[in-house]
């Protein structure tokens, strides 16, 4: 009934566990949803960071983050991602403010200038029988024993000690294709929060990374049953209040059969003019 996907990223599986009818909406039909000012500032301060980490390890200061900043704010003012969030000039200015908060708030985590990284945004992926596994790593960097280590920026605040475990079951993820990819399994996994300023470290296992393929394949079955079937179930629970596909959400009372149309005449608005 809908075509079955042939890729699965980490964010991907997470959606589909989180809600199976949103699923559908956004990576079946492929429906965009209008950007939200959490996810622009997430990829504005990561692109900051970027920058950063393209200067050698002793210019990383907090000054040349701050030409960073500049350069990533003057890209993204002509981005969609950010144009469309139609922000007034007050609620800009607190965007932005916000952004170059995150961004001094990393400098109190670490020292950028010694950190000994061997890739920025790296797109990486691998077969699991007919799925490709796809993910985009934020910093991989050797350790002090010259072993890999993954580290992944987080905008938003840290987990609590409940959720804590699904979202390292995410990061795991990034330990199976660097040992697809690289042959060499990451010897630590850091999540670091810069909103709150606190960082969650993994060790991977060869459990945990078998963990990964069997629990993606066991999604990606669900998902290829769910396209024959055509039955994606909508999973009601804390998401629903910022789903931007609520209005043709069944357990809301609405037509999903609708939602690829009116749903970008619905989020169209949203554009500045
Ligand atoms: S409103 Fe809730 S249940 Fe409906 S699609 Fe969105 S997340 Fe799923």
């Amino acid at each position: 009934m809908y075509p079955v996907p042939t890729s699965m990223s980490p964010s991907r599986v997470e959606a589909f566990t989180a809600c199976p009818m949103a699923f559908r909406f956004a990576s079946i039909e492929k429906i965009p949803e209008p950007p939200s000012a959490h996810m622009t500032k997430g990829s504005l301060v990561h692109r900051v960071l970027e920058l950063l980490y393209m200067q050698p390890a002793t210019a990383r200061t907090i000054q040349s983050a701050a030409q960073a900043f500049e350069q990533a704010v003057s890209e993204y003012q002509l981005d969609p991602e950010f144009t469309m969030l139609a922000l007034d000039p007050a609620q800009e200015q607190a965007f932005f403010d916000d952004c170059w908060s995150l961004t001094q708030a990393y400098f109190a985590m670490e020292d950028p200038a010694l950190v000994r990284e061997i890739g920025l945004e790296l797109r990486l992926e691998a077969q699991v029988g007919d799925l490709t596994l796809r993910g985009i790593i934020d910093r991989l960097e050797l350790d002090a024993d010259g072993k890999l280590v993954v580290t992944d920026y987080k905008t938003g605040r840290a987990p609590g000690l409940k959720y804590e475990q699904s979202r390292l079951a995410g990061v795991h993820f990034y330990s199976f294709l660097c040992e697809a990819v690289f042959g060499q399994r990451p010897a630590a996994i850091r999540l670091m929060y810069l909103r709150t300023g606190e960082t969650i470290t993994a060790t991977p296992s060869a459990q945990s990374v078998k963990f990964i393929t069997t629990r993606t394949t066991a999604v990606w079955k669900a998902v290829e049953k769910a396209c024959q079937t055509g039955n994606f179930r909508p999973r009601e629970g804390a998401l629903c209040g910022s789903c931007a596909f609520q209005p043709w959400c069944p357990a809301f009372g609405g037509d999903p059969s609708l939602a690829a149309v009116e749903a970008p005449l619905r989020f169209r608005p949203m554009a500045p003019a």
